[in-house]
């Protein structure tokens, strides 16, 4: 069985712009859609987003909205913890093929990683 993971090199979660994020107020508290847009810069990454290796600057102080959890998914999505797993390796999938590509590097690294 495919165990999600966060694989290094990647970042496609931290690009932020609205416009690809549709539904947020669907899952997002008002305040955490506040904090949300209060992180999203010029070019639609996170002001936190380390462009050049592609990490998060504040990583043990980021938002709950960040994590996955199976508390916070729990509180977004309504995701059994026993679901998360397979949720959580297909929010990376969409990220990545979103902004990377479906065959691009980046896509074939999580898959390695996932199993
Ligand atoms: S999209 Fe997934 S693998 Fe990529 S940085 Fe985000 S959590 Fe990690
Ligand atoms: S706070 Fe960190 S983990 Fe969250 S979107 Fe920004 S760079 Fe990514």
């Amino acid at each position: 069985m495919a165990t999600w993971q966060c694989v290094k090199s990647c970042g496609a979660c931290c690009f932020l712009a609205p416009d690809e994020r549709p539904d947020l107020d669907e899952y997002l508290t008002p305040e955490q859609l506040s904090l949300y847009l209060s992180l999203v810069g010029e070019d639609g990454w996170c002001i936190h987003y380390s462009a050049s290796d592609r990490t998060c600057t504040i990583y043990d102080h980021r938002p709950d909205f960040c994590r996955v959890t199976p508390t916070t998914f729990a509180a977004m999505f309504g995701i059994a913890p026993e679901d998360l797993n397979d949720f959580a390796i297909d929010c990376c999938q969409q990220h990545i093929g979103d902004l990377y590509g479906e065959e691009s590097v980046e896509m074939q690294r999580f898959e390695q990683a996932v199993g």
